[in-house]
């Protein structure tokens, strides 16, 4: 028997007794394949970071080019020209008062960056008592321990409680299940009240609100109307506190605009991206913020109020190179554009073969995601017993028809590559509806 001895990822590693692992061998577009030739469609963009396909050849030849000139160089006191650019292309990607780039490797060490630098700028400017963060129900932000005291979903931070950060949970946004009786395209946000209470009579010990800006991916693909926002904007501004996006899941056009954000219209204190920003080629992360933010760490080195942060990899000229690449990609090929109509083929596409379908509770879209909630009753929304994992063996056969269609819970979700056609959206969505009904009947 083969040596198992590599502890896989958000994995009950016993389950591979019953099914195994995918031995993935190579890619191309949409496709995996394994060591057999079997072809996998990747239909979440192996965890929501692949924008144009597996082994892009643009992508590709921006990274050999890198490798043969320089691969990596410490990046305290050095600087070179594939992090020069990107920092200057992303920065005017943002809103106006956005103007300044930190890089880091992966969206967890980005969100603790910026806690780190909202808390540091409370520190360097007088107010240290403000020390606390608030973060919503459903919310996801990364797996360290600063990126999880974010985190408004139990499954991830329970067993860690003790040994986290105490942060500041608000309820957030349910459009699926609203306690209020609206709708998402019809209503005024009166979810925001929970929000608006804490940051009312808390706001003295808060130093920022960290959200993930019109869609909550983890937390269930829970998709919230951009007024939220507004709010959110209007009030953490009024109260002094900070408002920091995460749109490391969100960005690079995923909710249809090249960041959610402006969807909403506002410019947040600091931004944290990462996932797409290199395509899915090669980890990056990024916080960019505000000249204000900035310059609360800008002084005489004696005053000890500099930034003193680093990971080993920051600002790697190969992952930059592919993340310029990409981003001359998005342009050369009018991306977000492009992508409208091919999202609209999505939605229809997954509604065709969902919408009769007797344990669909909400098929939900945004930009360039689908998700179908699945429920054991749509007319009470009752969720399935989650020991059945439902969506697990949703998945599971899905894989077994071509499909790496992973599932997050009961949400059977589409969230492929932008290279996908209309032709292999309706045969991802052939493959999905069949693999339900493999496992819930017709
Ligand atoms: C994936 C994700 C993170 C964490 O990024 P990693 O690179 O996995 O550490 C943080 N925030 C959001 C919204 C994410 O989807």
């Amino acid at each position: 028997m083969e040596r198992q001895t590599i502890w896989h990822p958000c994995t009950q590693m016993k389950d591979l007794e019953q099914y195994g692992l995918i031995r993935a061998h190579s890619g191309k577009g949409i496709y995996i394949y394994d060591e057999q030739g079997k072809s996998y469609i990747d239909a979440v963009s192996s965890w929501w970071v692949n924008l144009f396909g597996h082994a892009n050849p643009r992508i590709a030849r921006a990274i050999a080019e890198q490798a043969s000139q320089l691969e990596h160089v410490i990046f305290a006191g050095v600087t070179h020209e594939p992090a020069r650019r990107l920092a200057d292309r992303l920065v005017d990607l943002m809103p106006e008062d956005i103007s300044r780039v930190f890089f880091a490797d992966n969206g967890s060490a980005a969100v603790e960056c910026a806690m780190k630098m909202s808390y540091g700028y409370r520190r360097n400017t007088g107010q240290a008592e403000r020390n606390r963060f608030v973060y919503l129900t459903n919310g996801y932000h990364g797996e360290t321990l600063g990126a999880l005291s974010l985190c408004g979903e139990d499954l991830y931070t329970e067993l860690y409680g003790p040994i986290m950060p105490r942060n500041i949970r608000a309820q957030g946004p349910d459009c699926f299940r609203c306690p209020y009786g609206r709708t998402r395209d019809d209503c005024a946000c009166e979810c925001f009240e929970h929000m608006e209470r804490i940051l009312e009579e808390q706001a003295s010990e808060i130093t920022a609100v960290m959200v993930e800006p019109l869609a909550q991916f983890a937390g269930g693909f829970k998709f919230y109307p951009p007024l939220y926002l507004k709010k959110l904007r209007e009030c953490t501004a009024r109260h002094g506190v900070h408002l920091i996006l995460d749109e490391i899941a969100t960005g690079f056009g995923r909710t249809g605009t090249m960041f959610a954000m402006e969807q909403a219209g506002i410019t947040p204190d600091l931004v944290c991206v990462s996932k797409g920003v290199t395509s899915g080629t090669l980890p990056l992360s990024a916080v960019l913020t505000t000249d204000e933010i900035y310059g609360a760490f800008y002084a005489d080195y004696t005053e000890m109020k500099a930034f003193l942060h680093s990971h080993s990899y920051t600002g790697n000229p190969l992952a930059c190179a592919a993340a310029v690449e990409t981003l001359n990609i998005f342009r050369d090929d009018d991306v977000i554009n492009v992508n409208r109509a091919k999202a609209a083929h999505l939605r229809k596409a997954v509604e065709a073969r969902f919408a009769g379908h007797p344990n669909v509770g909400e098929i939900r879209s945004l930009g360039f995601i689908c998700a179908v909630e699945l429920v054991s009753d749509p007319a009470t929304k009752e969720p399935f017993d989650w020991k059945a994992r439902t969506g697990y063996q949703i998945y599971r056969k899905a894989v077994e028809r071509g499909a790496l269609l992973r599932n997050l819970g009961d949400v059977v979700y589409f969230l492929p590559p932008y290279v996908i056609t209309e032709e292999q959206i309706d045969e991802l969505a052939d493959i999905a509806i069949a693999s339900v009904t493999d496992v819930l009947g017709e």
